[in-house]
């Protein structure tokens, strides 16, 4: 299968290069040329299936190209290592519970999944592959968890100094292994940044092989598309249309769902659920789609002023706006509707949510409200222990951790640090090749 950009289709490349890569180089987002649709069969036995082999036909429809069977049933057996039930809250409201992974949130599948595909399209290459990431949190436990012990490939997770919360930096720094955290005396941009310029490198580039695994690569982006399918399939027998809430920021895990649908999934809607940062829901609304700078809430995950994948939402949609809009519904909440979600479903159902869930199931009532029609699945993105401080604050009650994440607490940190500065990162990054 070749993949294009979504600046330019005709711009082509191999799953390979899409995923070492991971942003085109004219900036665009890589998207499959051609999205297979799953036979009749597939969905009339669905009910029948377990999660994973809802994934080699998945994943075999999606890359039977460039991968043969027991590399996709490896891909599938490496990613699928927990499971996601299904729980419903109330009447029509089911939540799908995607935090049961190493790190506790939905973002495991992706990098799951997108380390061990690396390492299968970068068999037989001799030099070691070094993965950078920049991170506010999630996203350096997600991606250092996925590739932990990963042979041939070394992650090395920046991070600012003192601006990650003490769970999330024990999460990447206490693995050791091939997994590197530097600690840099600056911000996440500063990070960032550091990031980028080392791809520019032409030094670098001439001596190490360097790649990215951020949130935009496609191996990260295809496998959310997997729990959509096996939600279907736990889904009680109804003659409801179905309708998928998902809580979003960048918009990444939204766009996966339509993936799932274009495939043939009987998905009749879906709802676009944000917090204040409310640019995606504003042009479903009828506005033009224009970027803002991010405003802090406690569904801080979701903060995102410039959604990266709004592109792949249209793509999927033939670049028709009006197709887009009518497929996705978009409402937006502010923190303190969020929190009296919380306290309200806690004291009705029992069923605690965390900040991100709350905002999903928001927009499940907001939107069933003027559709009794329809059944609704939200999605509940993370574990309400990884945002412990918030949630306890606003149920007044303690929560208590996984065991997993308490083991995390008590592994010792290890890190090394650099000052904010391209050469002292240039070198660091040099003296890895030389002593390897
Ligand atoms: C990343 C994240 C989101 C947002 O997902 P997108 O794919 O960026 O829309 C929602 N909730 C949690 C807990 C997250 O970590």
């Amino acid at each position: 299968m070749k993949y294009y950009s979504t600046q330019n289709k005709d711009h082509q490349v191999s799953l390979k290069e899409a995923v070492i890569q991971g942003l085109a180089p004219d900036q665009g987002l890589y998207m499959p040329l051609h999205i297979p649709e799953l036979p009749d069969g597939f969905f009339e036995n669905i009910k029948k299936m377990s999660f994973r082999e809802i994934g080699y036909e998945v994943i075999g429809a999606l890359f039977s190209e460039d991968l043969n069977p027991d590399q996709i049933k490896d891909l599938v057996d490496h990613t699928l290592v927990f499971d996601a039930p299904l729980v419903q809250v109330e009447g029509d409201v089911y939540s799908l519970e995607l935090f049961h992974g190493p790190t506790l949130a939905f973002k495991d599948f992706g990098a799951r999944f997108c380390s061990k595909l690396m390492s299968l399209l970068l068999e037989g290459e001799e030099r070691k592959v070094r993965v950078l990431v920049a991170t506010s949190g999630d996203t350096g436990s997600a991606v250092a968890n996925g590739f932990y012990k990963v042979p041939g490939v070394e992650v090395i997770v920046l991070y600012p100094k003192g601006k990650v919360s003490e769970i999330q930096e024990k999460q990447f720094t206490t693995l050791g292994e091939n997994i590197l955290a530097l600690e840099v005396d600056g911000v996440f941009d500063d990070c960032q940044k550091l990031v980028k310029e080392a791809f520019l490198d032409p030094e670098l580039k001439a001596n190490m092989l360097l790649t990215s695994a951020n949130s935009i690569n496609i191996a990260r982006w295809i496998p959310q598309c997997l729990y959509y399918f096996y939600a279907f399939s736990k889904l009680p027998l109804t003659q409801k249309e179905l309708v998928f809430a998902v809580p979003s920021g960048n918009f990444g895990n939204l766009g996966a769902g339509i993936l799932a649908q274009k495939m043939g999934l009987p998905i009749a809607r879906f709802v676009a659920a944000t917090n204040m940062n409310k640019v995606v829901p504003e042009f479903l609304n009828g506005e033009i789609f224009l970027a803002k700078p991010s405003i802090p809430t406690i569904s801080n995950s979701m903060d995102v002023g410039n959604p990266s994948n709004f592109y792949r939402l249209l793509a999927l949609s033939d670049q028709d706006e009006e197709k887009l809009k009518d497929n996705v519904r978009g409402y937006y909440f502010s923190d303190k509707a969020t929190a009296e979600a919380m306290v309200s479903v806690k004291s009705r159902t029992g069923y605690i949510l965390e900040p991100h869930g709350a905002v999903g199931y928001l927009g499940l009532k907001a939107y069933l409200s003027q559709h009794p029609d329809h059944v609704g699945i939200f999605l509940e993105t993370a574990h309400p222990g990884k945002f412990r401080s918030v949630v306890e604050e606003i149920l007044q009650m303690k929560i208590t951790l996984p065991e997993r994440l308490e083991k995390f607490l008590e592994g010792t940190k290890k890190i090394e640090a650099i000052d904010n500065d391209f050469e002292a990162f240039k070198n660091y990054l040099l003296a890895k090749v030389s002593s390897h």
